[in-house]
Parts: structure tokens; sequence; C-alpha cells
């Protein structure tokens, strides 16, 4: 993979990207902030994704993403955070169990409806087709 130079979207700087997505310095500042949110929530195992942020100011996104990885779970900490479909609170994944199952079901819809439509688009150039020899026909 080709290294890239980009700018840093934490500090601005132009810097090699090497797909961490920061620059060295702003990385290093980051891992140093996951390792102080790591240690908070091993002391407040209980605590709400709001709570570390209001209590380290930390970003929401940086903590987001540390529950994603899968950072809290050897911690045996169950880490709360809103669905993105429609806020109930959970501990993993980023839908609750009902908004995925809802979502489910409409990839499932989605994905019947495109068949349908093929299956539509089919019958009428098959239809149109039919009109065209039956034309054809008449004029003989
Ligand atoms: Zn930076
Ligand atoms: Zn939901």
């Amino acid at each position: 993979m080709a290294n890239k130079l980009k700018n840093c979207p934490e500090c601005g700087r132009i810097y090699v990207d090497t797909g961490v997505g920061l620059c060295r310095d702003c990385f290093e500042k980051e891992e140093d902030t996951m390792q102080e949110i790591a240690s908070y929530v091993r002391d407040n195992p209980n605590s709400k994704v709001k709570d570390i942020v209001d209590a380290l100011g930390v970003k929401e996104r940086l903590v987001m993403r540390m529950i994603r990885d899968g950072w809290f779970v050897t911690e045996g900490a169950s880490l709360e955070y809103p669905c993105e479909r429609c806020g109930t609170a959970i501990t993993s994944g980023r839908f609750c169990d009902k908004c995925n199952a809802e979502l489910q079901k409409e990839m499932e819809r989605s994905k019947e409806k495109l068949i349908k439509q093929a299956a539509a688009e089919a019958a009428r150039a098959a239809a149109a087709k039919n009109i065209k020899s039956l034309d054809m026909g008449n004029k003989l």
C-alpha cells in the first residue's frame, strides 16, 4: 500500500498516512487518551458513554470507536450507547436487536422488490416482442 500525504484531521498538519488516519503526534495522543478511557472504564465499569465524555473531556466518537473495537469487552464492562436508528441503549454493534431485525426485513423486502422489478421488466420486454411479432403477423 502506497503511503499518501494527508492533512491530519486533528491538527491540520500534513503527514504521511499509513492507514491510521492521524498524524503521528495526534495518533500517540489518541493512544494515551484511549488508555485513559480504558482505565476509567476499569474503575467505573457501569459508566455510560456520556459519563466518560464528561469526566475525561474526550471525544464521544473516540469512545464509540473503542466500544465497537471491543476495547471494553475484556474489562467486563458493558458500556451502553444509543442505537444509530432509534436511540435505544445498546452495548454492541450499531443497532439494537429490534432495529437489526427490522433492517434485516427491510433488506429482504428491497431484495424481493428488485427481483419483482426485474421480472416485470422481463415480462414487459417479452410482451413488447409478442406485440411486434403480432403486428408482423397482421401485415402478412
Ligand atoms: Zn495531527
Ligand atoms: Zn434501534
